[in-house]
């Protein structure tokens, strides 16, 4: 018996010792947590992107570069004030992209794009890094915060998704108070519809390229917001409103309230919120691609999203971008577009605001 006691406790060494060699550390990192990002205790920060697209100097007036820049800040702040106060990351998201969507600037809430029947269906989703908890919503078209409604899913209900008629009907019972769908109309908008339809084509007819041609119909197209933060006790969690593409027809859904397309959310990797041409997006799902590109392959934020942002998506024919944050506080803003608009703060407070390459 002490013989046997023996045996195993050498051959337990033996394990130990081979764990050490280069090889099983590889094995080890591409497996998890070797390269996983340190979670420094106390860390915070936050990330937003406003949309992506051909956004470039040229076509952009002073006065309206100058209004996306105070909006993103505006957007930011508010919620780097909660990380700071101490409030959870999923509070920080969704205030701030609040804010987005009550500004006409973007293509969320108050901004959306129209629909081919000129309606504005709105898409959302909310991912919690701590549990995988998720909520999302898809075309709905009275709800003034489609972000606080995906939360509610999340949080108030024991689904993941809901759509249309009854996700209002959801929304009506949680107290939500529906806005007439008339809240939604902005004339840039609506120009922008009328201009896509002179041309006889629509966004998804991806043969007629002509549709991107133009930068206007190119920019309406992607102005989705989105938002991604890391807490003070070390959770991530990630948000994505939008109203999907102009044009769209036959209840068209996006990316957006797709979790693992267009919001992710892992403590054990990475906090993701795309931008860009939600099939592509659908069809590489972005956000979770990156975040077990960094789980799985022990890759770097930055790395993991280049490799699915400039490689993957442009590969298959998309094009857009994406914001992400780890819980070392590591971000990425990577895009393949002309412009993204986009922000980051970090713990000292110290404030980026981009907008082209
Ligand atoms: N990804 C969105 C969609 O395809 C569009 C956008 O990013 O603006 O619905």
């Amino acid at each position: 018996m002490k013989k046997f006691t023996l045996a195993c406790f050498a051959y337990t060494v033996l394990l130990l010792i081979g764990c050490n060699t280069p090889e099983s550390q590889n094995t080890a990192a591409s497996t998890n947590k070797i390269s996983s990002p340190t979670y420094e205790p106390g860390s915070f920060g936050i990330v937003i992107h406003g949309g992506a697209g051909t956004i470039l100097k040229k076509n952009m007036s002073d006065s309206l570069e100058t209004a996306y820049r105070e909006k993103l800040t505006e957007a930011i702040s508010r919620g780097h004030e909660i990380l700071a106060a101490g409030g959870s990351s999923m509070d920080a998201v969704t205030a701030t992209i609040n804010i987005m969507e009550d500004s006409p600037l973007f293509n969320a809430g108050k901004g959306a794009v129209f629909t081919h029947d000129q309606t504005n269906e709105l898409d959302a989703s909310v991912m919690d890094g701590a549990s995988l908890n998720a909520g999302a919503i898809s075309g709905v078209t009275r709800i003034k915060n489609p972000i606080d409604l995906a939360r509610a899913v999340m949080d108030k209900s024991e689904h993941v998704m809901l759509s249309g008629v009854g996700a209002e009907q959801f929304a009506e019972e949680q107290g939500f108070a529906l806005v007439d769908p008339s809240y939604f109309y902005t004339k840039r908008r609506f120009e922008s519809l009328q201009r896509i339809k002179e041309r006889e084509t629509t966004e998804l007819d991806h043969d007629d390229k002509t549709a991107f041609v133009d930068p206007f119909i190119k920019e309406s197209k992607f102005g989705t917001v989105g938002c991604v933060a890391l807490d003070k006790s070390g959770n991530l969690a990630a948000g994505t409103s939008t109203g999907g593409m102009t044009n769209k027809r036959y209840n068209r859904i996006g990316d957006a309230p797709i979790i693992g397309a267009g919001t992710y959310a892992n403590n054990a990797s990475c906090a993701v919120s795309s931008t860009g041409w939600g099939e592509y997006f659908i069809r590489a799902m972005v956000a979770h691609d990156i975040a077990v590109l960094m789980e799985y392959k022990g890759m770097s934020i930055q790395e993991a999203a280049q490799e699915v942002i400039q490689k993957k998506v442009p590969a298959l024919g998309g094009d857009g971008g994406i914001v992400a944050i780890d819980r070392g506080g590591n971000i990425a803003m990577e895009f393949n577009t002309a412009g993204m608009y986009r922000a980051h703060m970090n713990k000292e407070g110290s404030l980026t605001v981009k907008i082209y390459k």
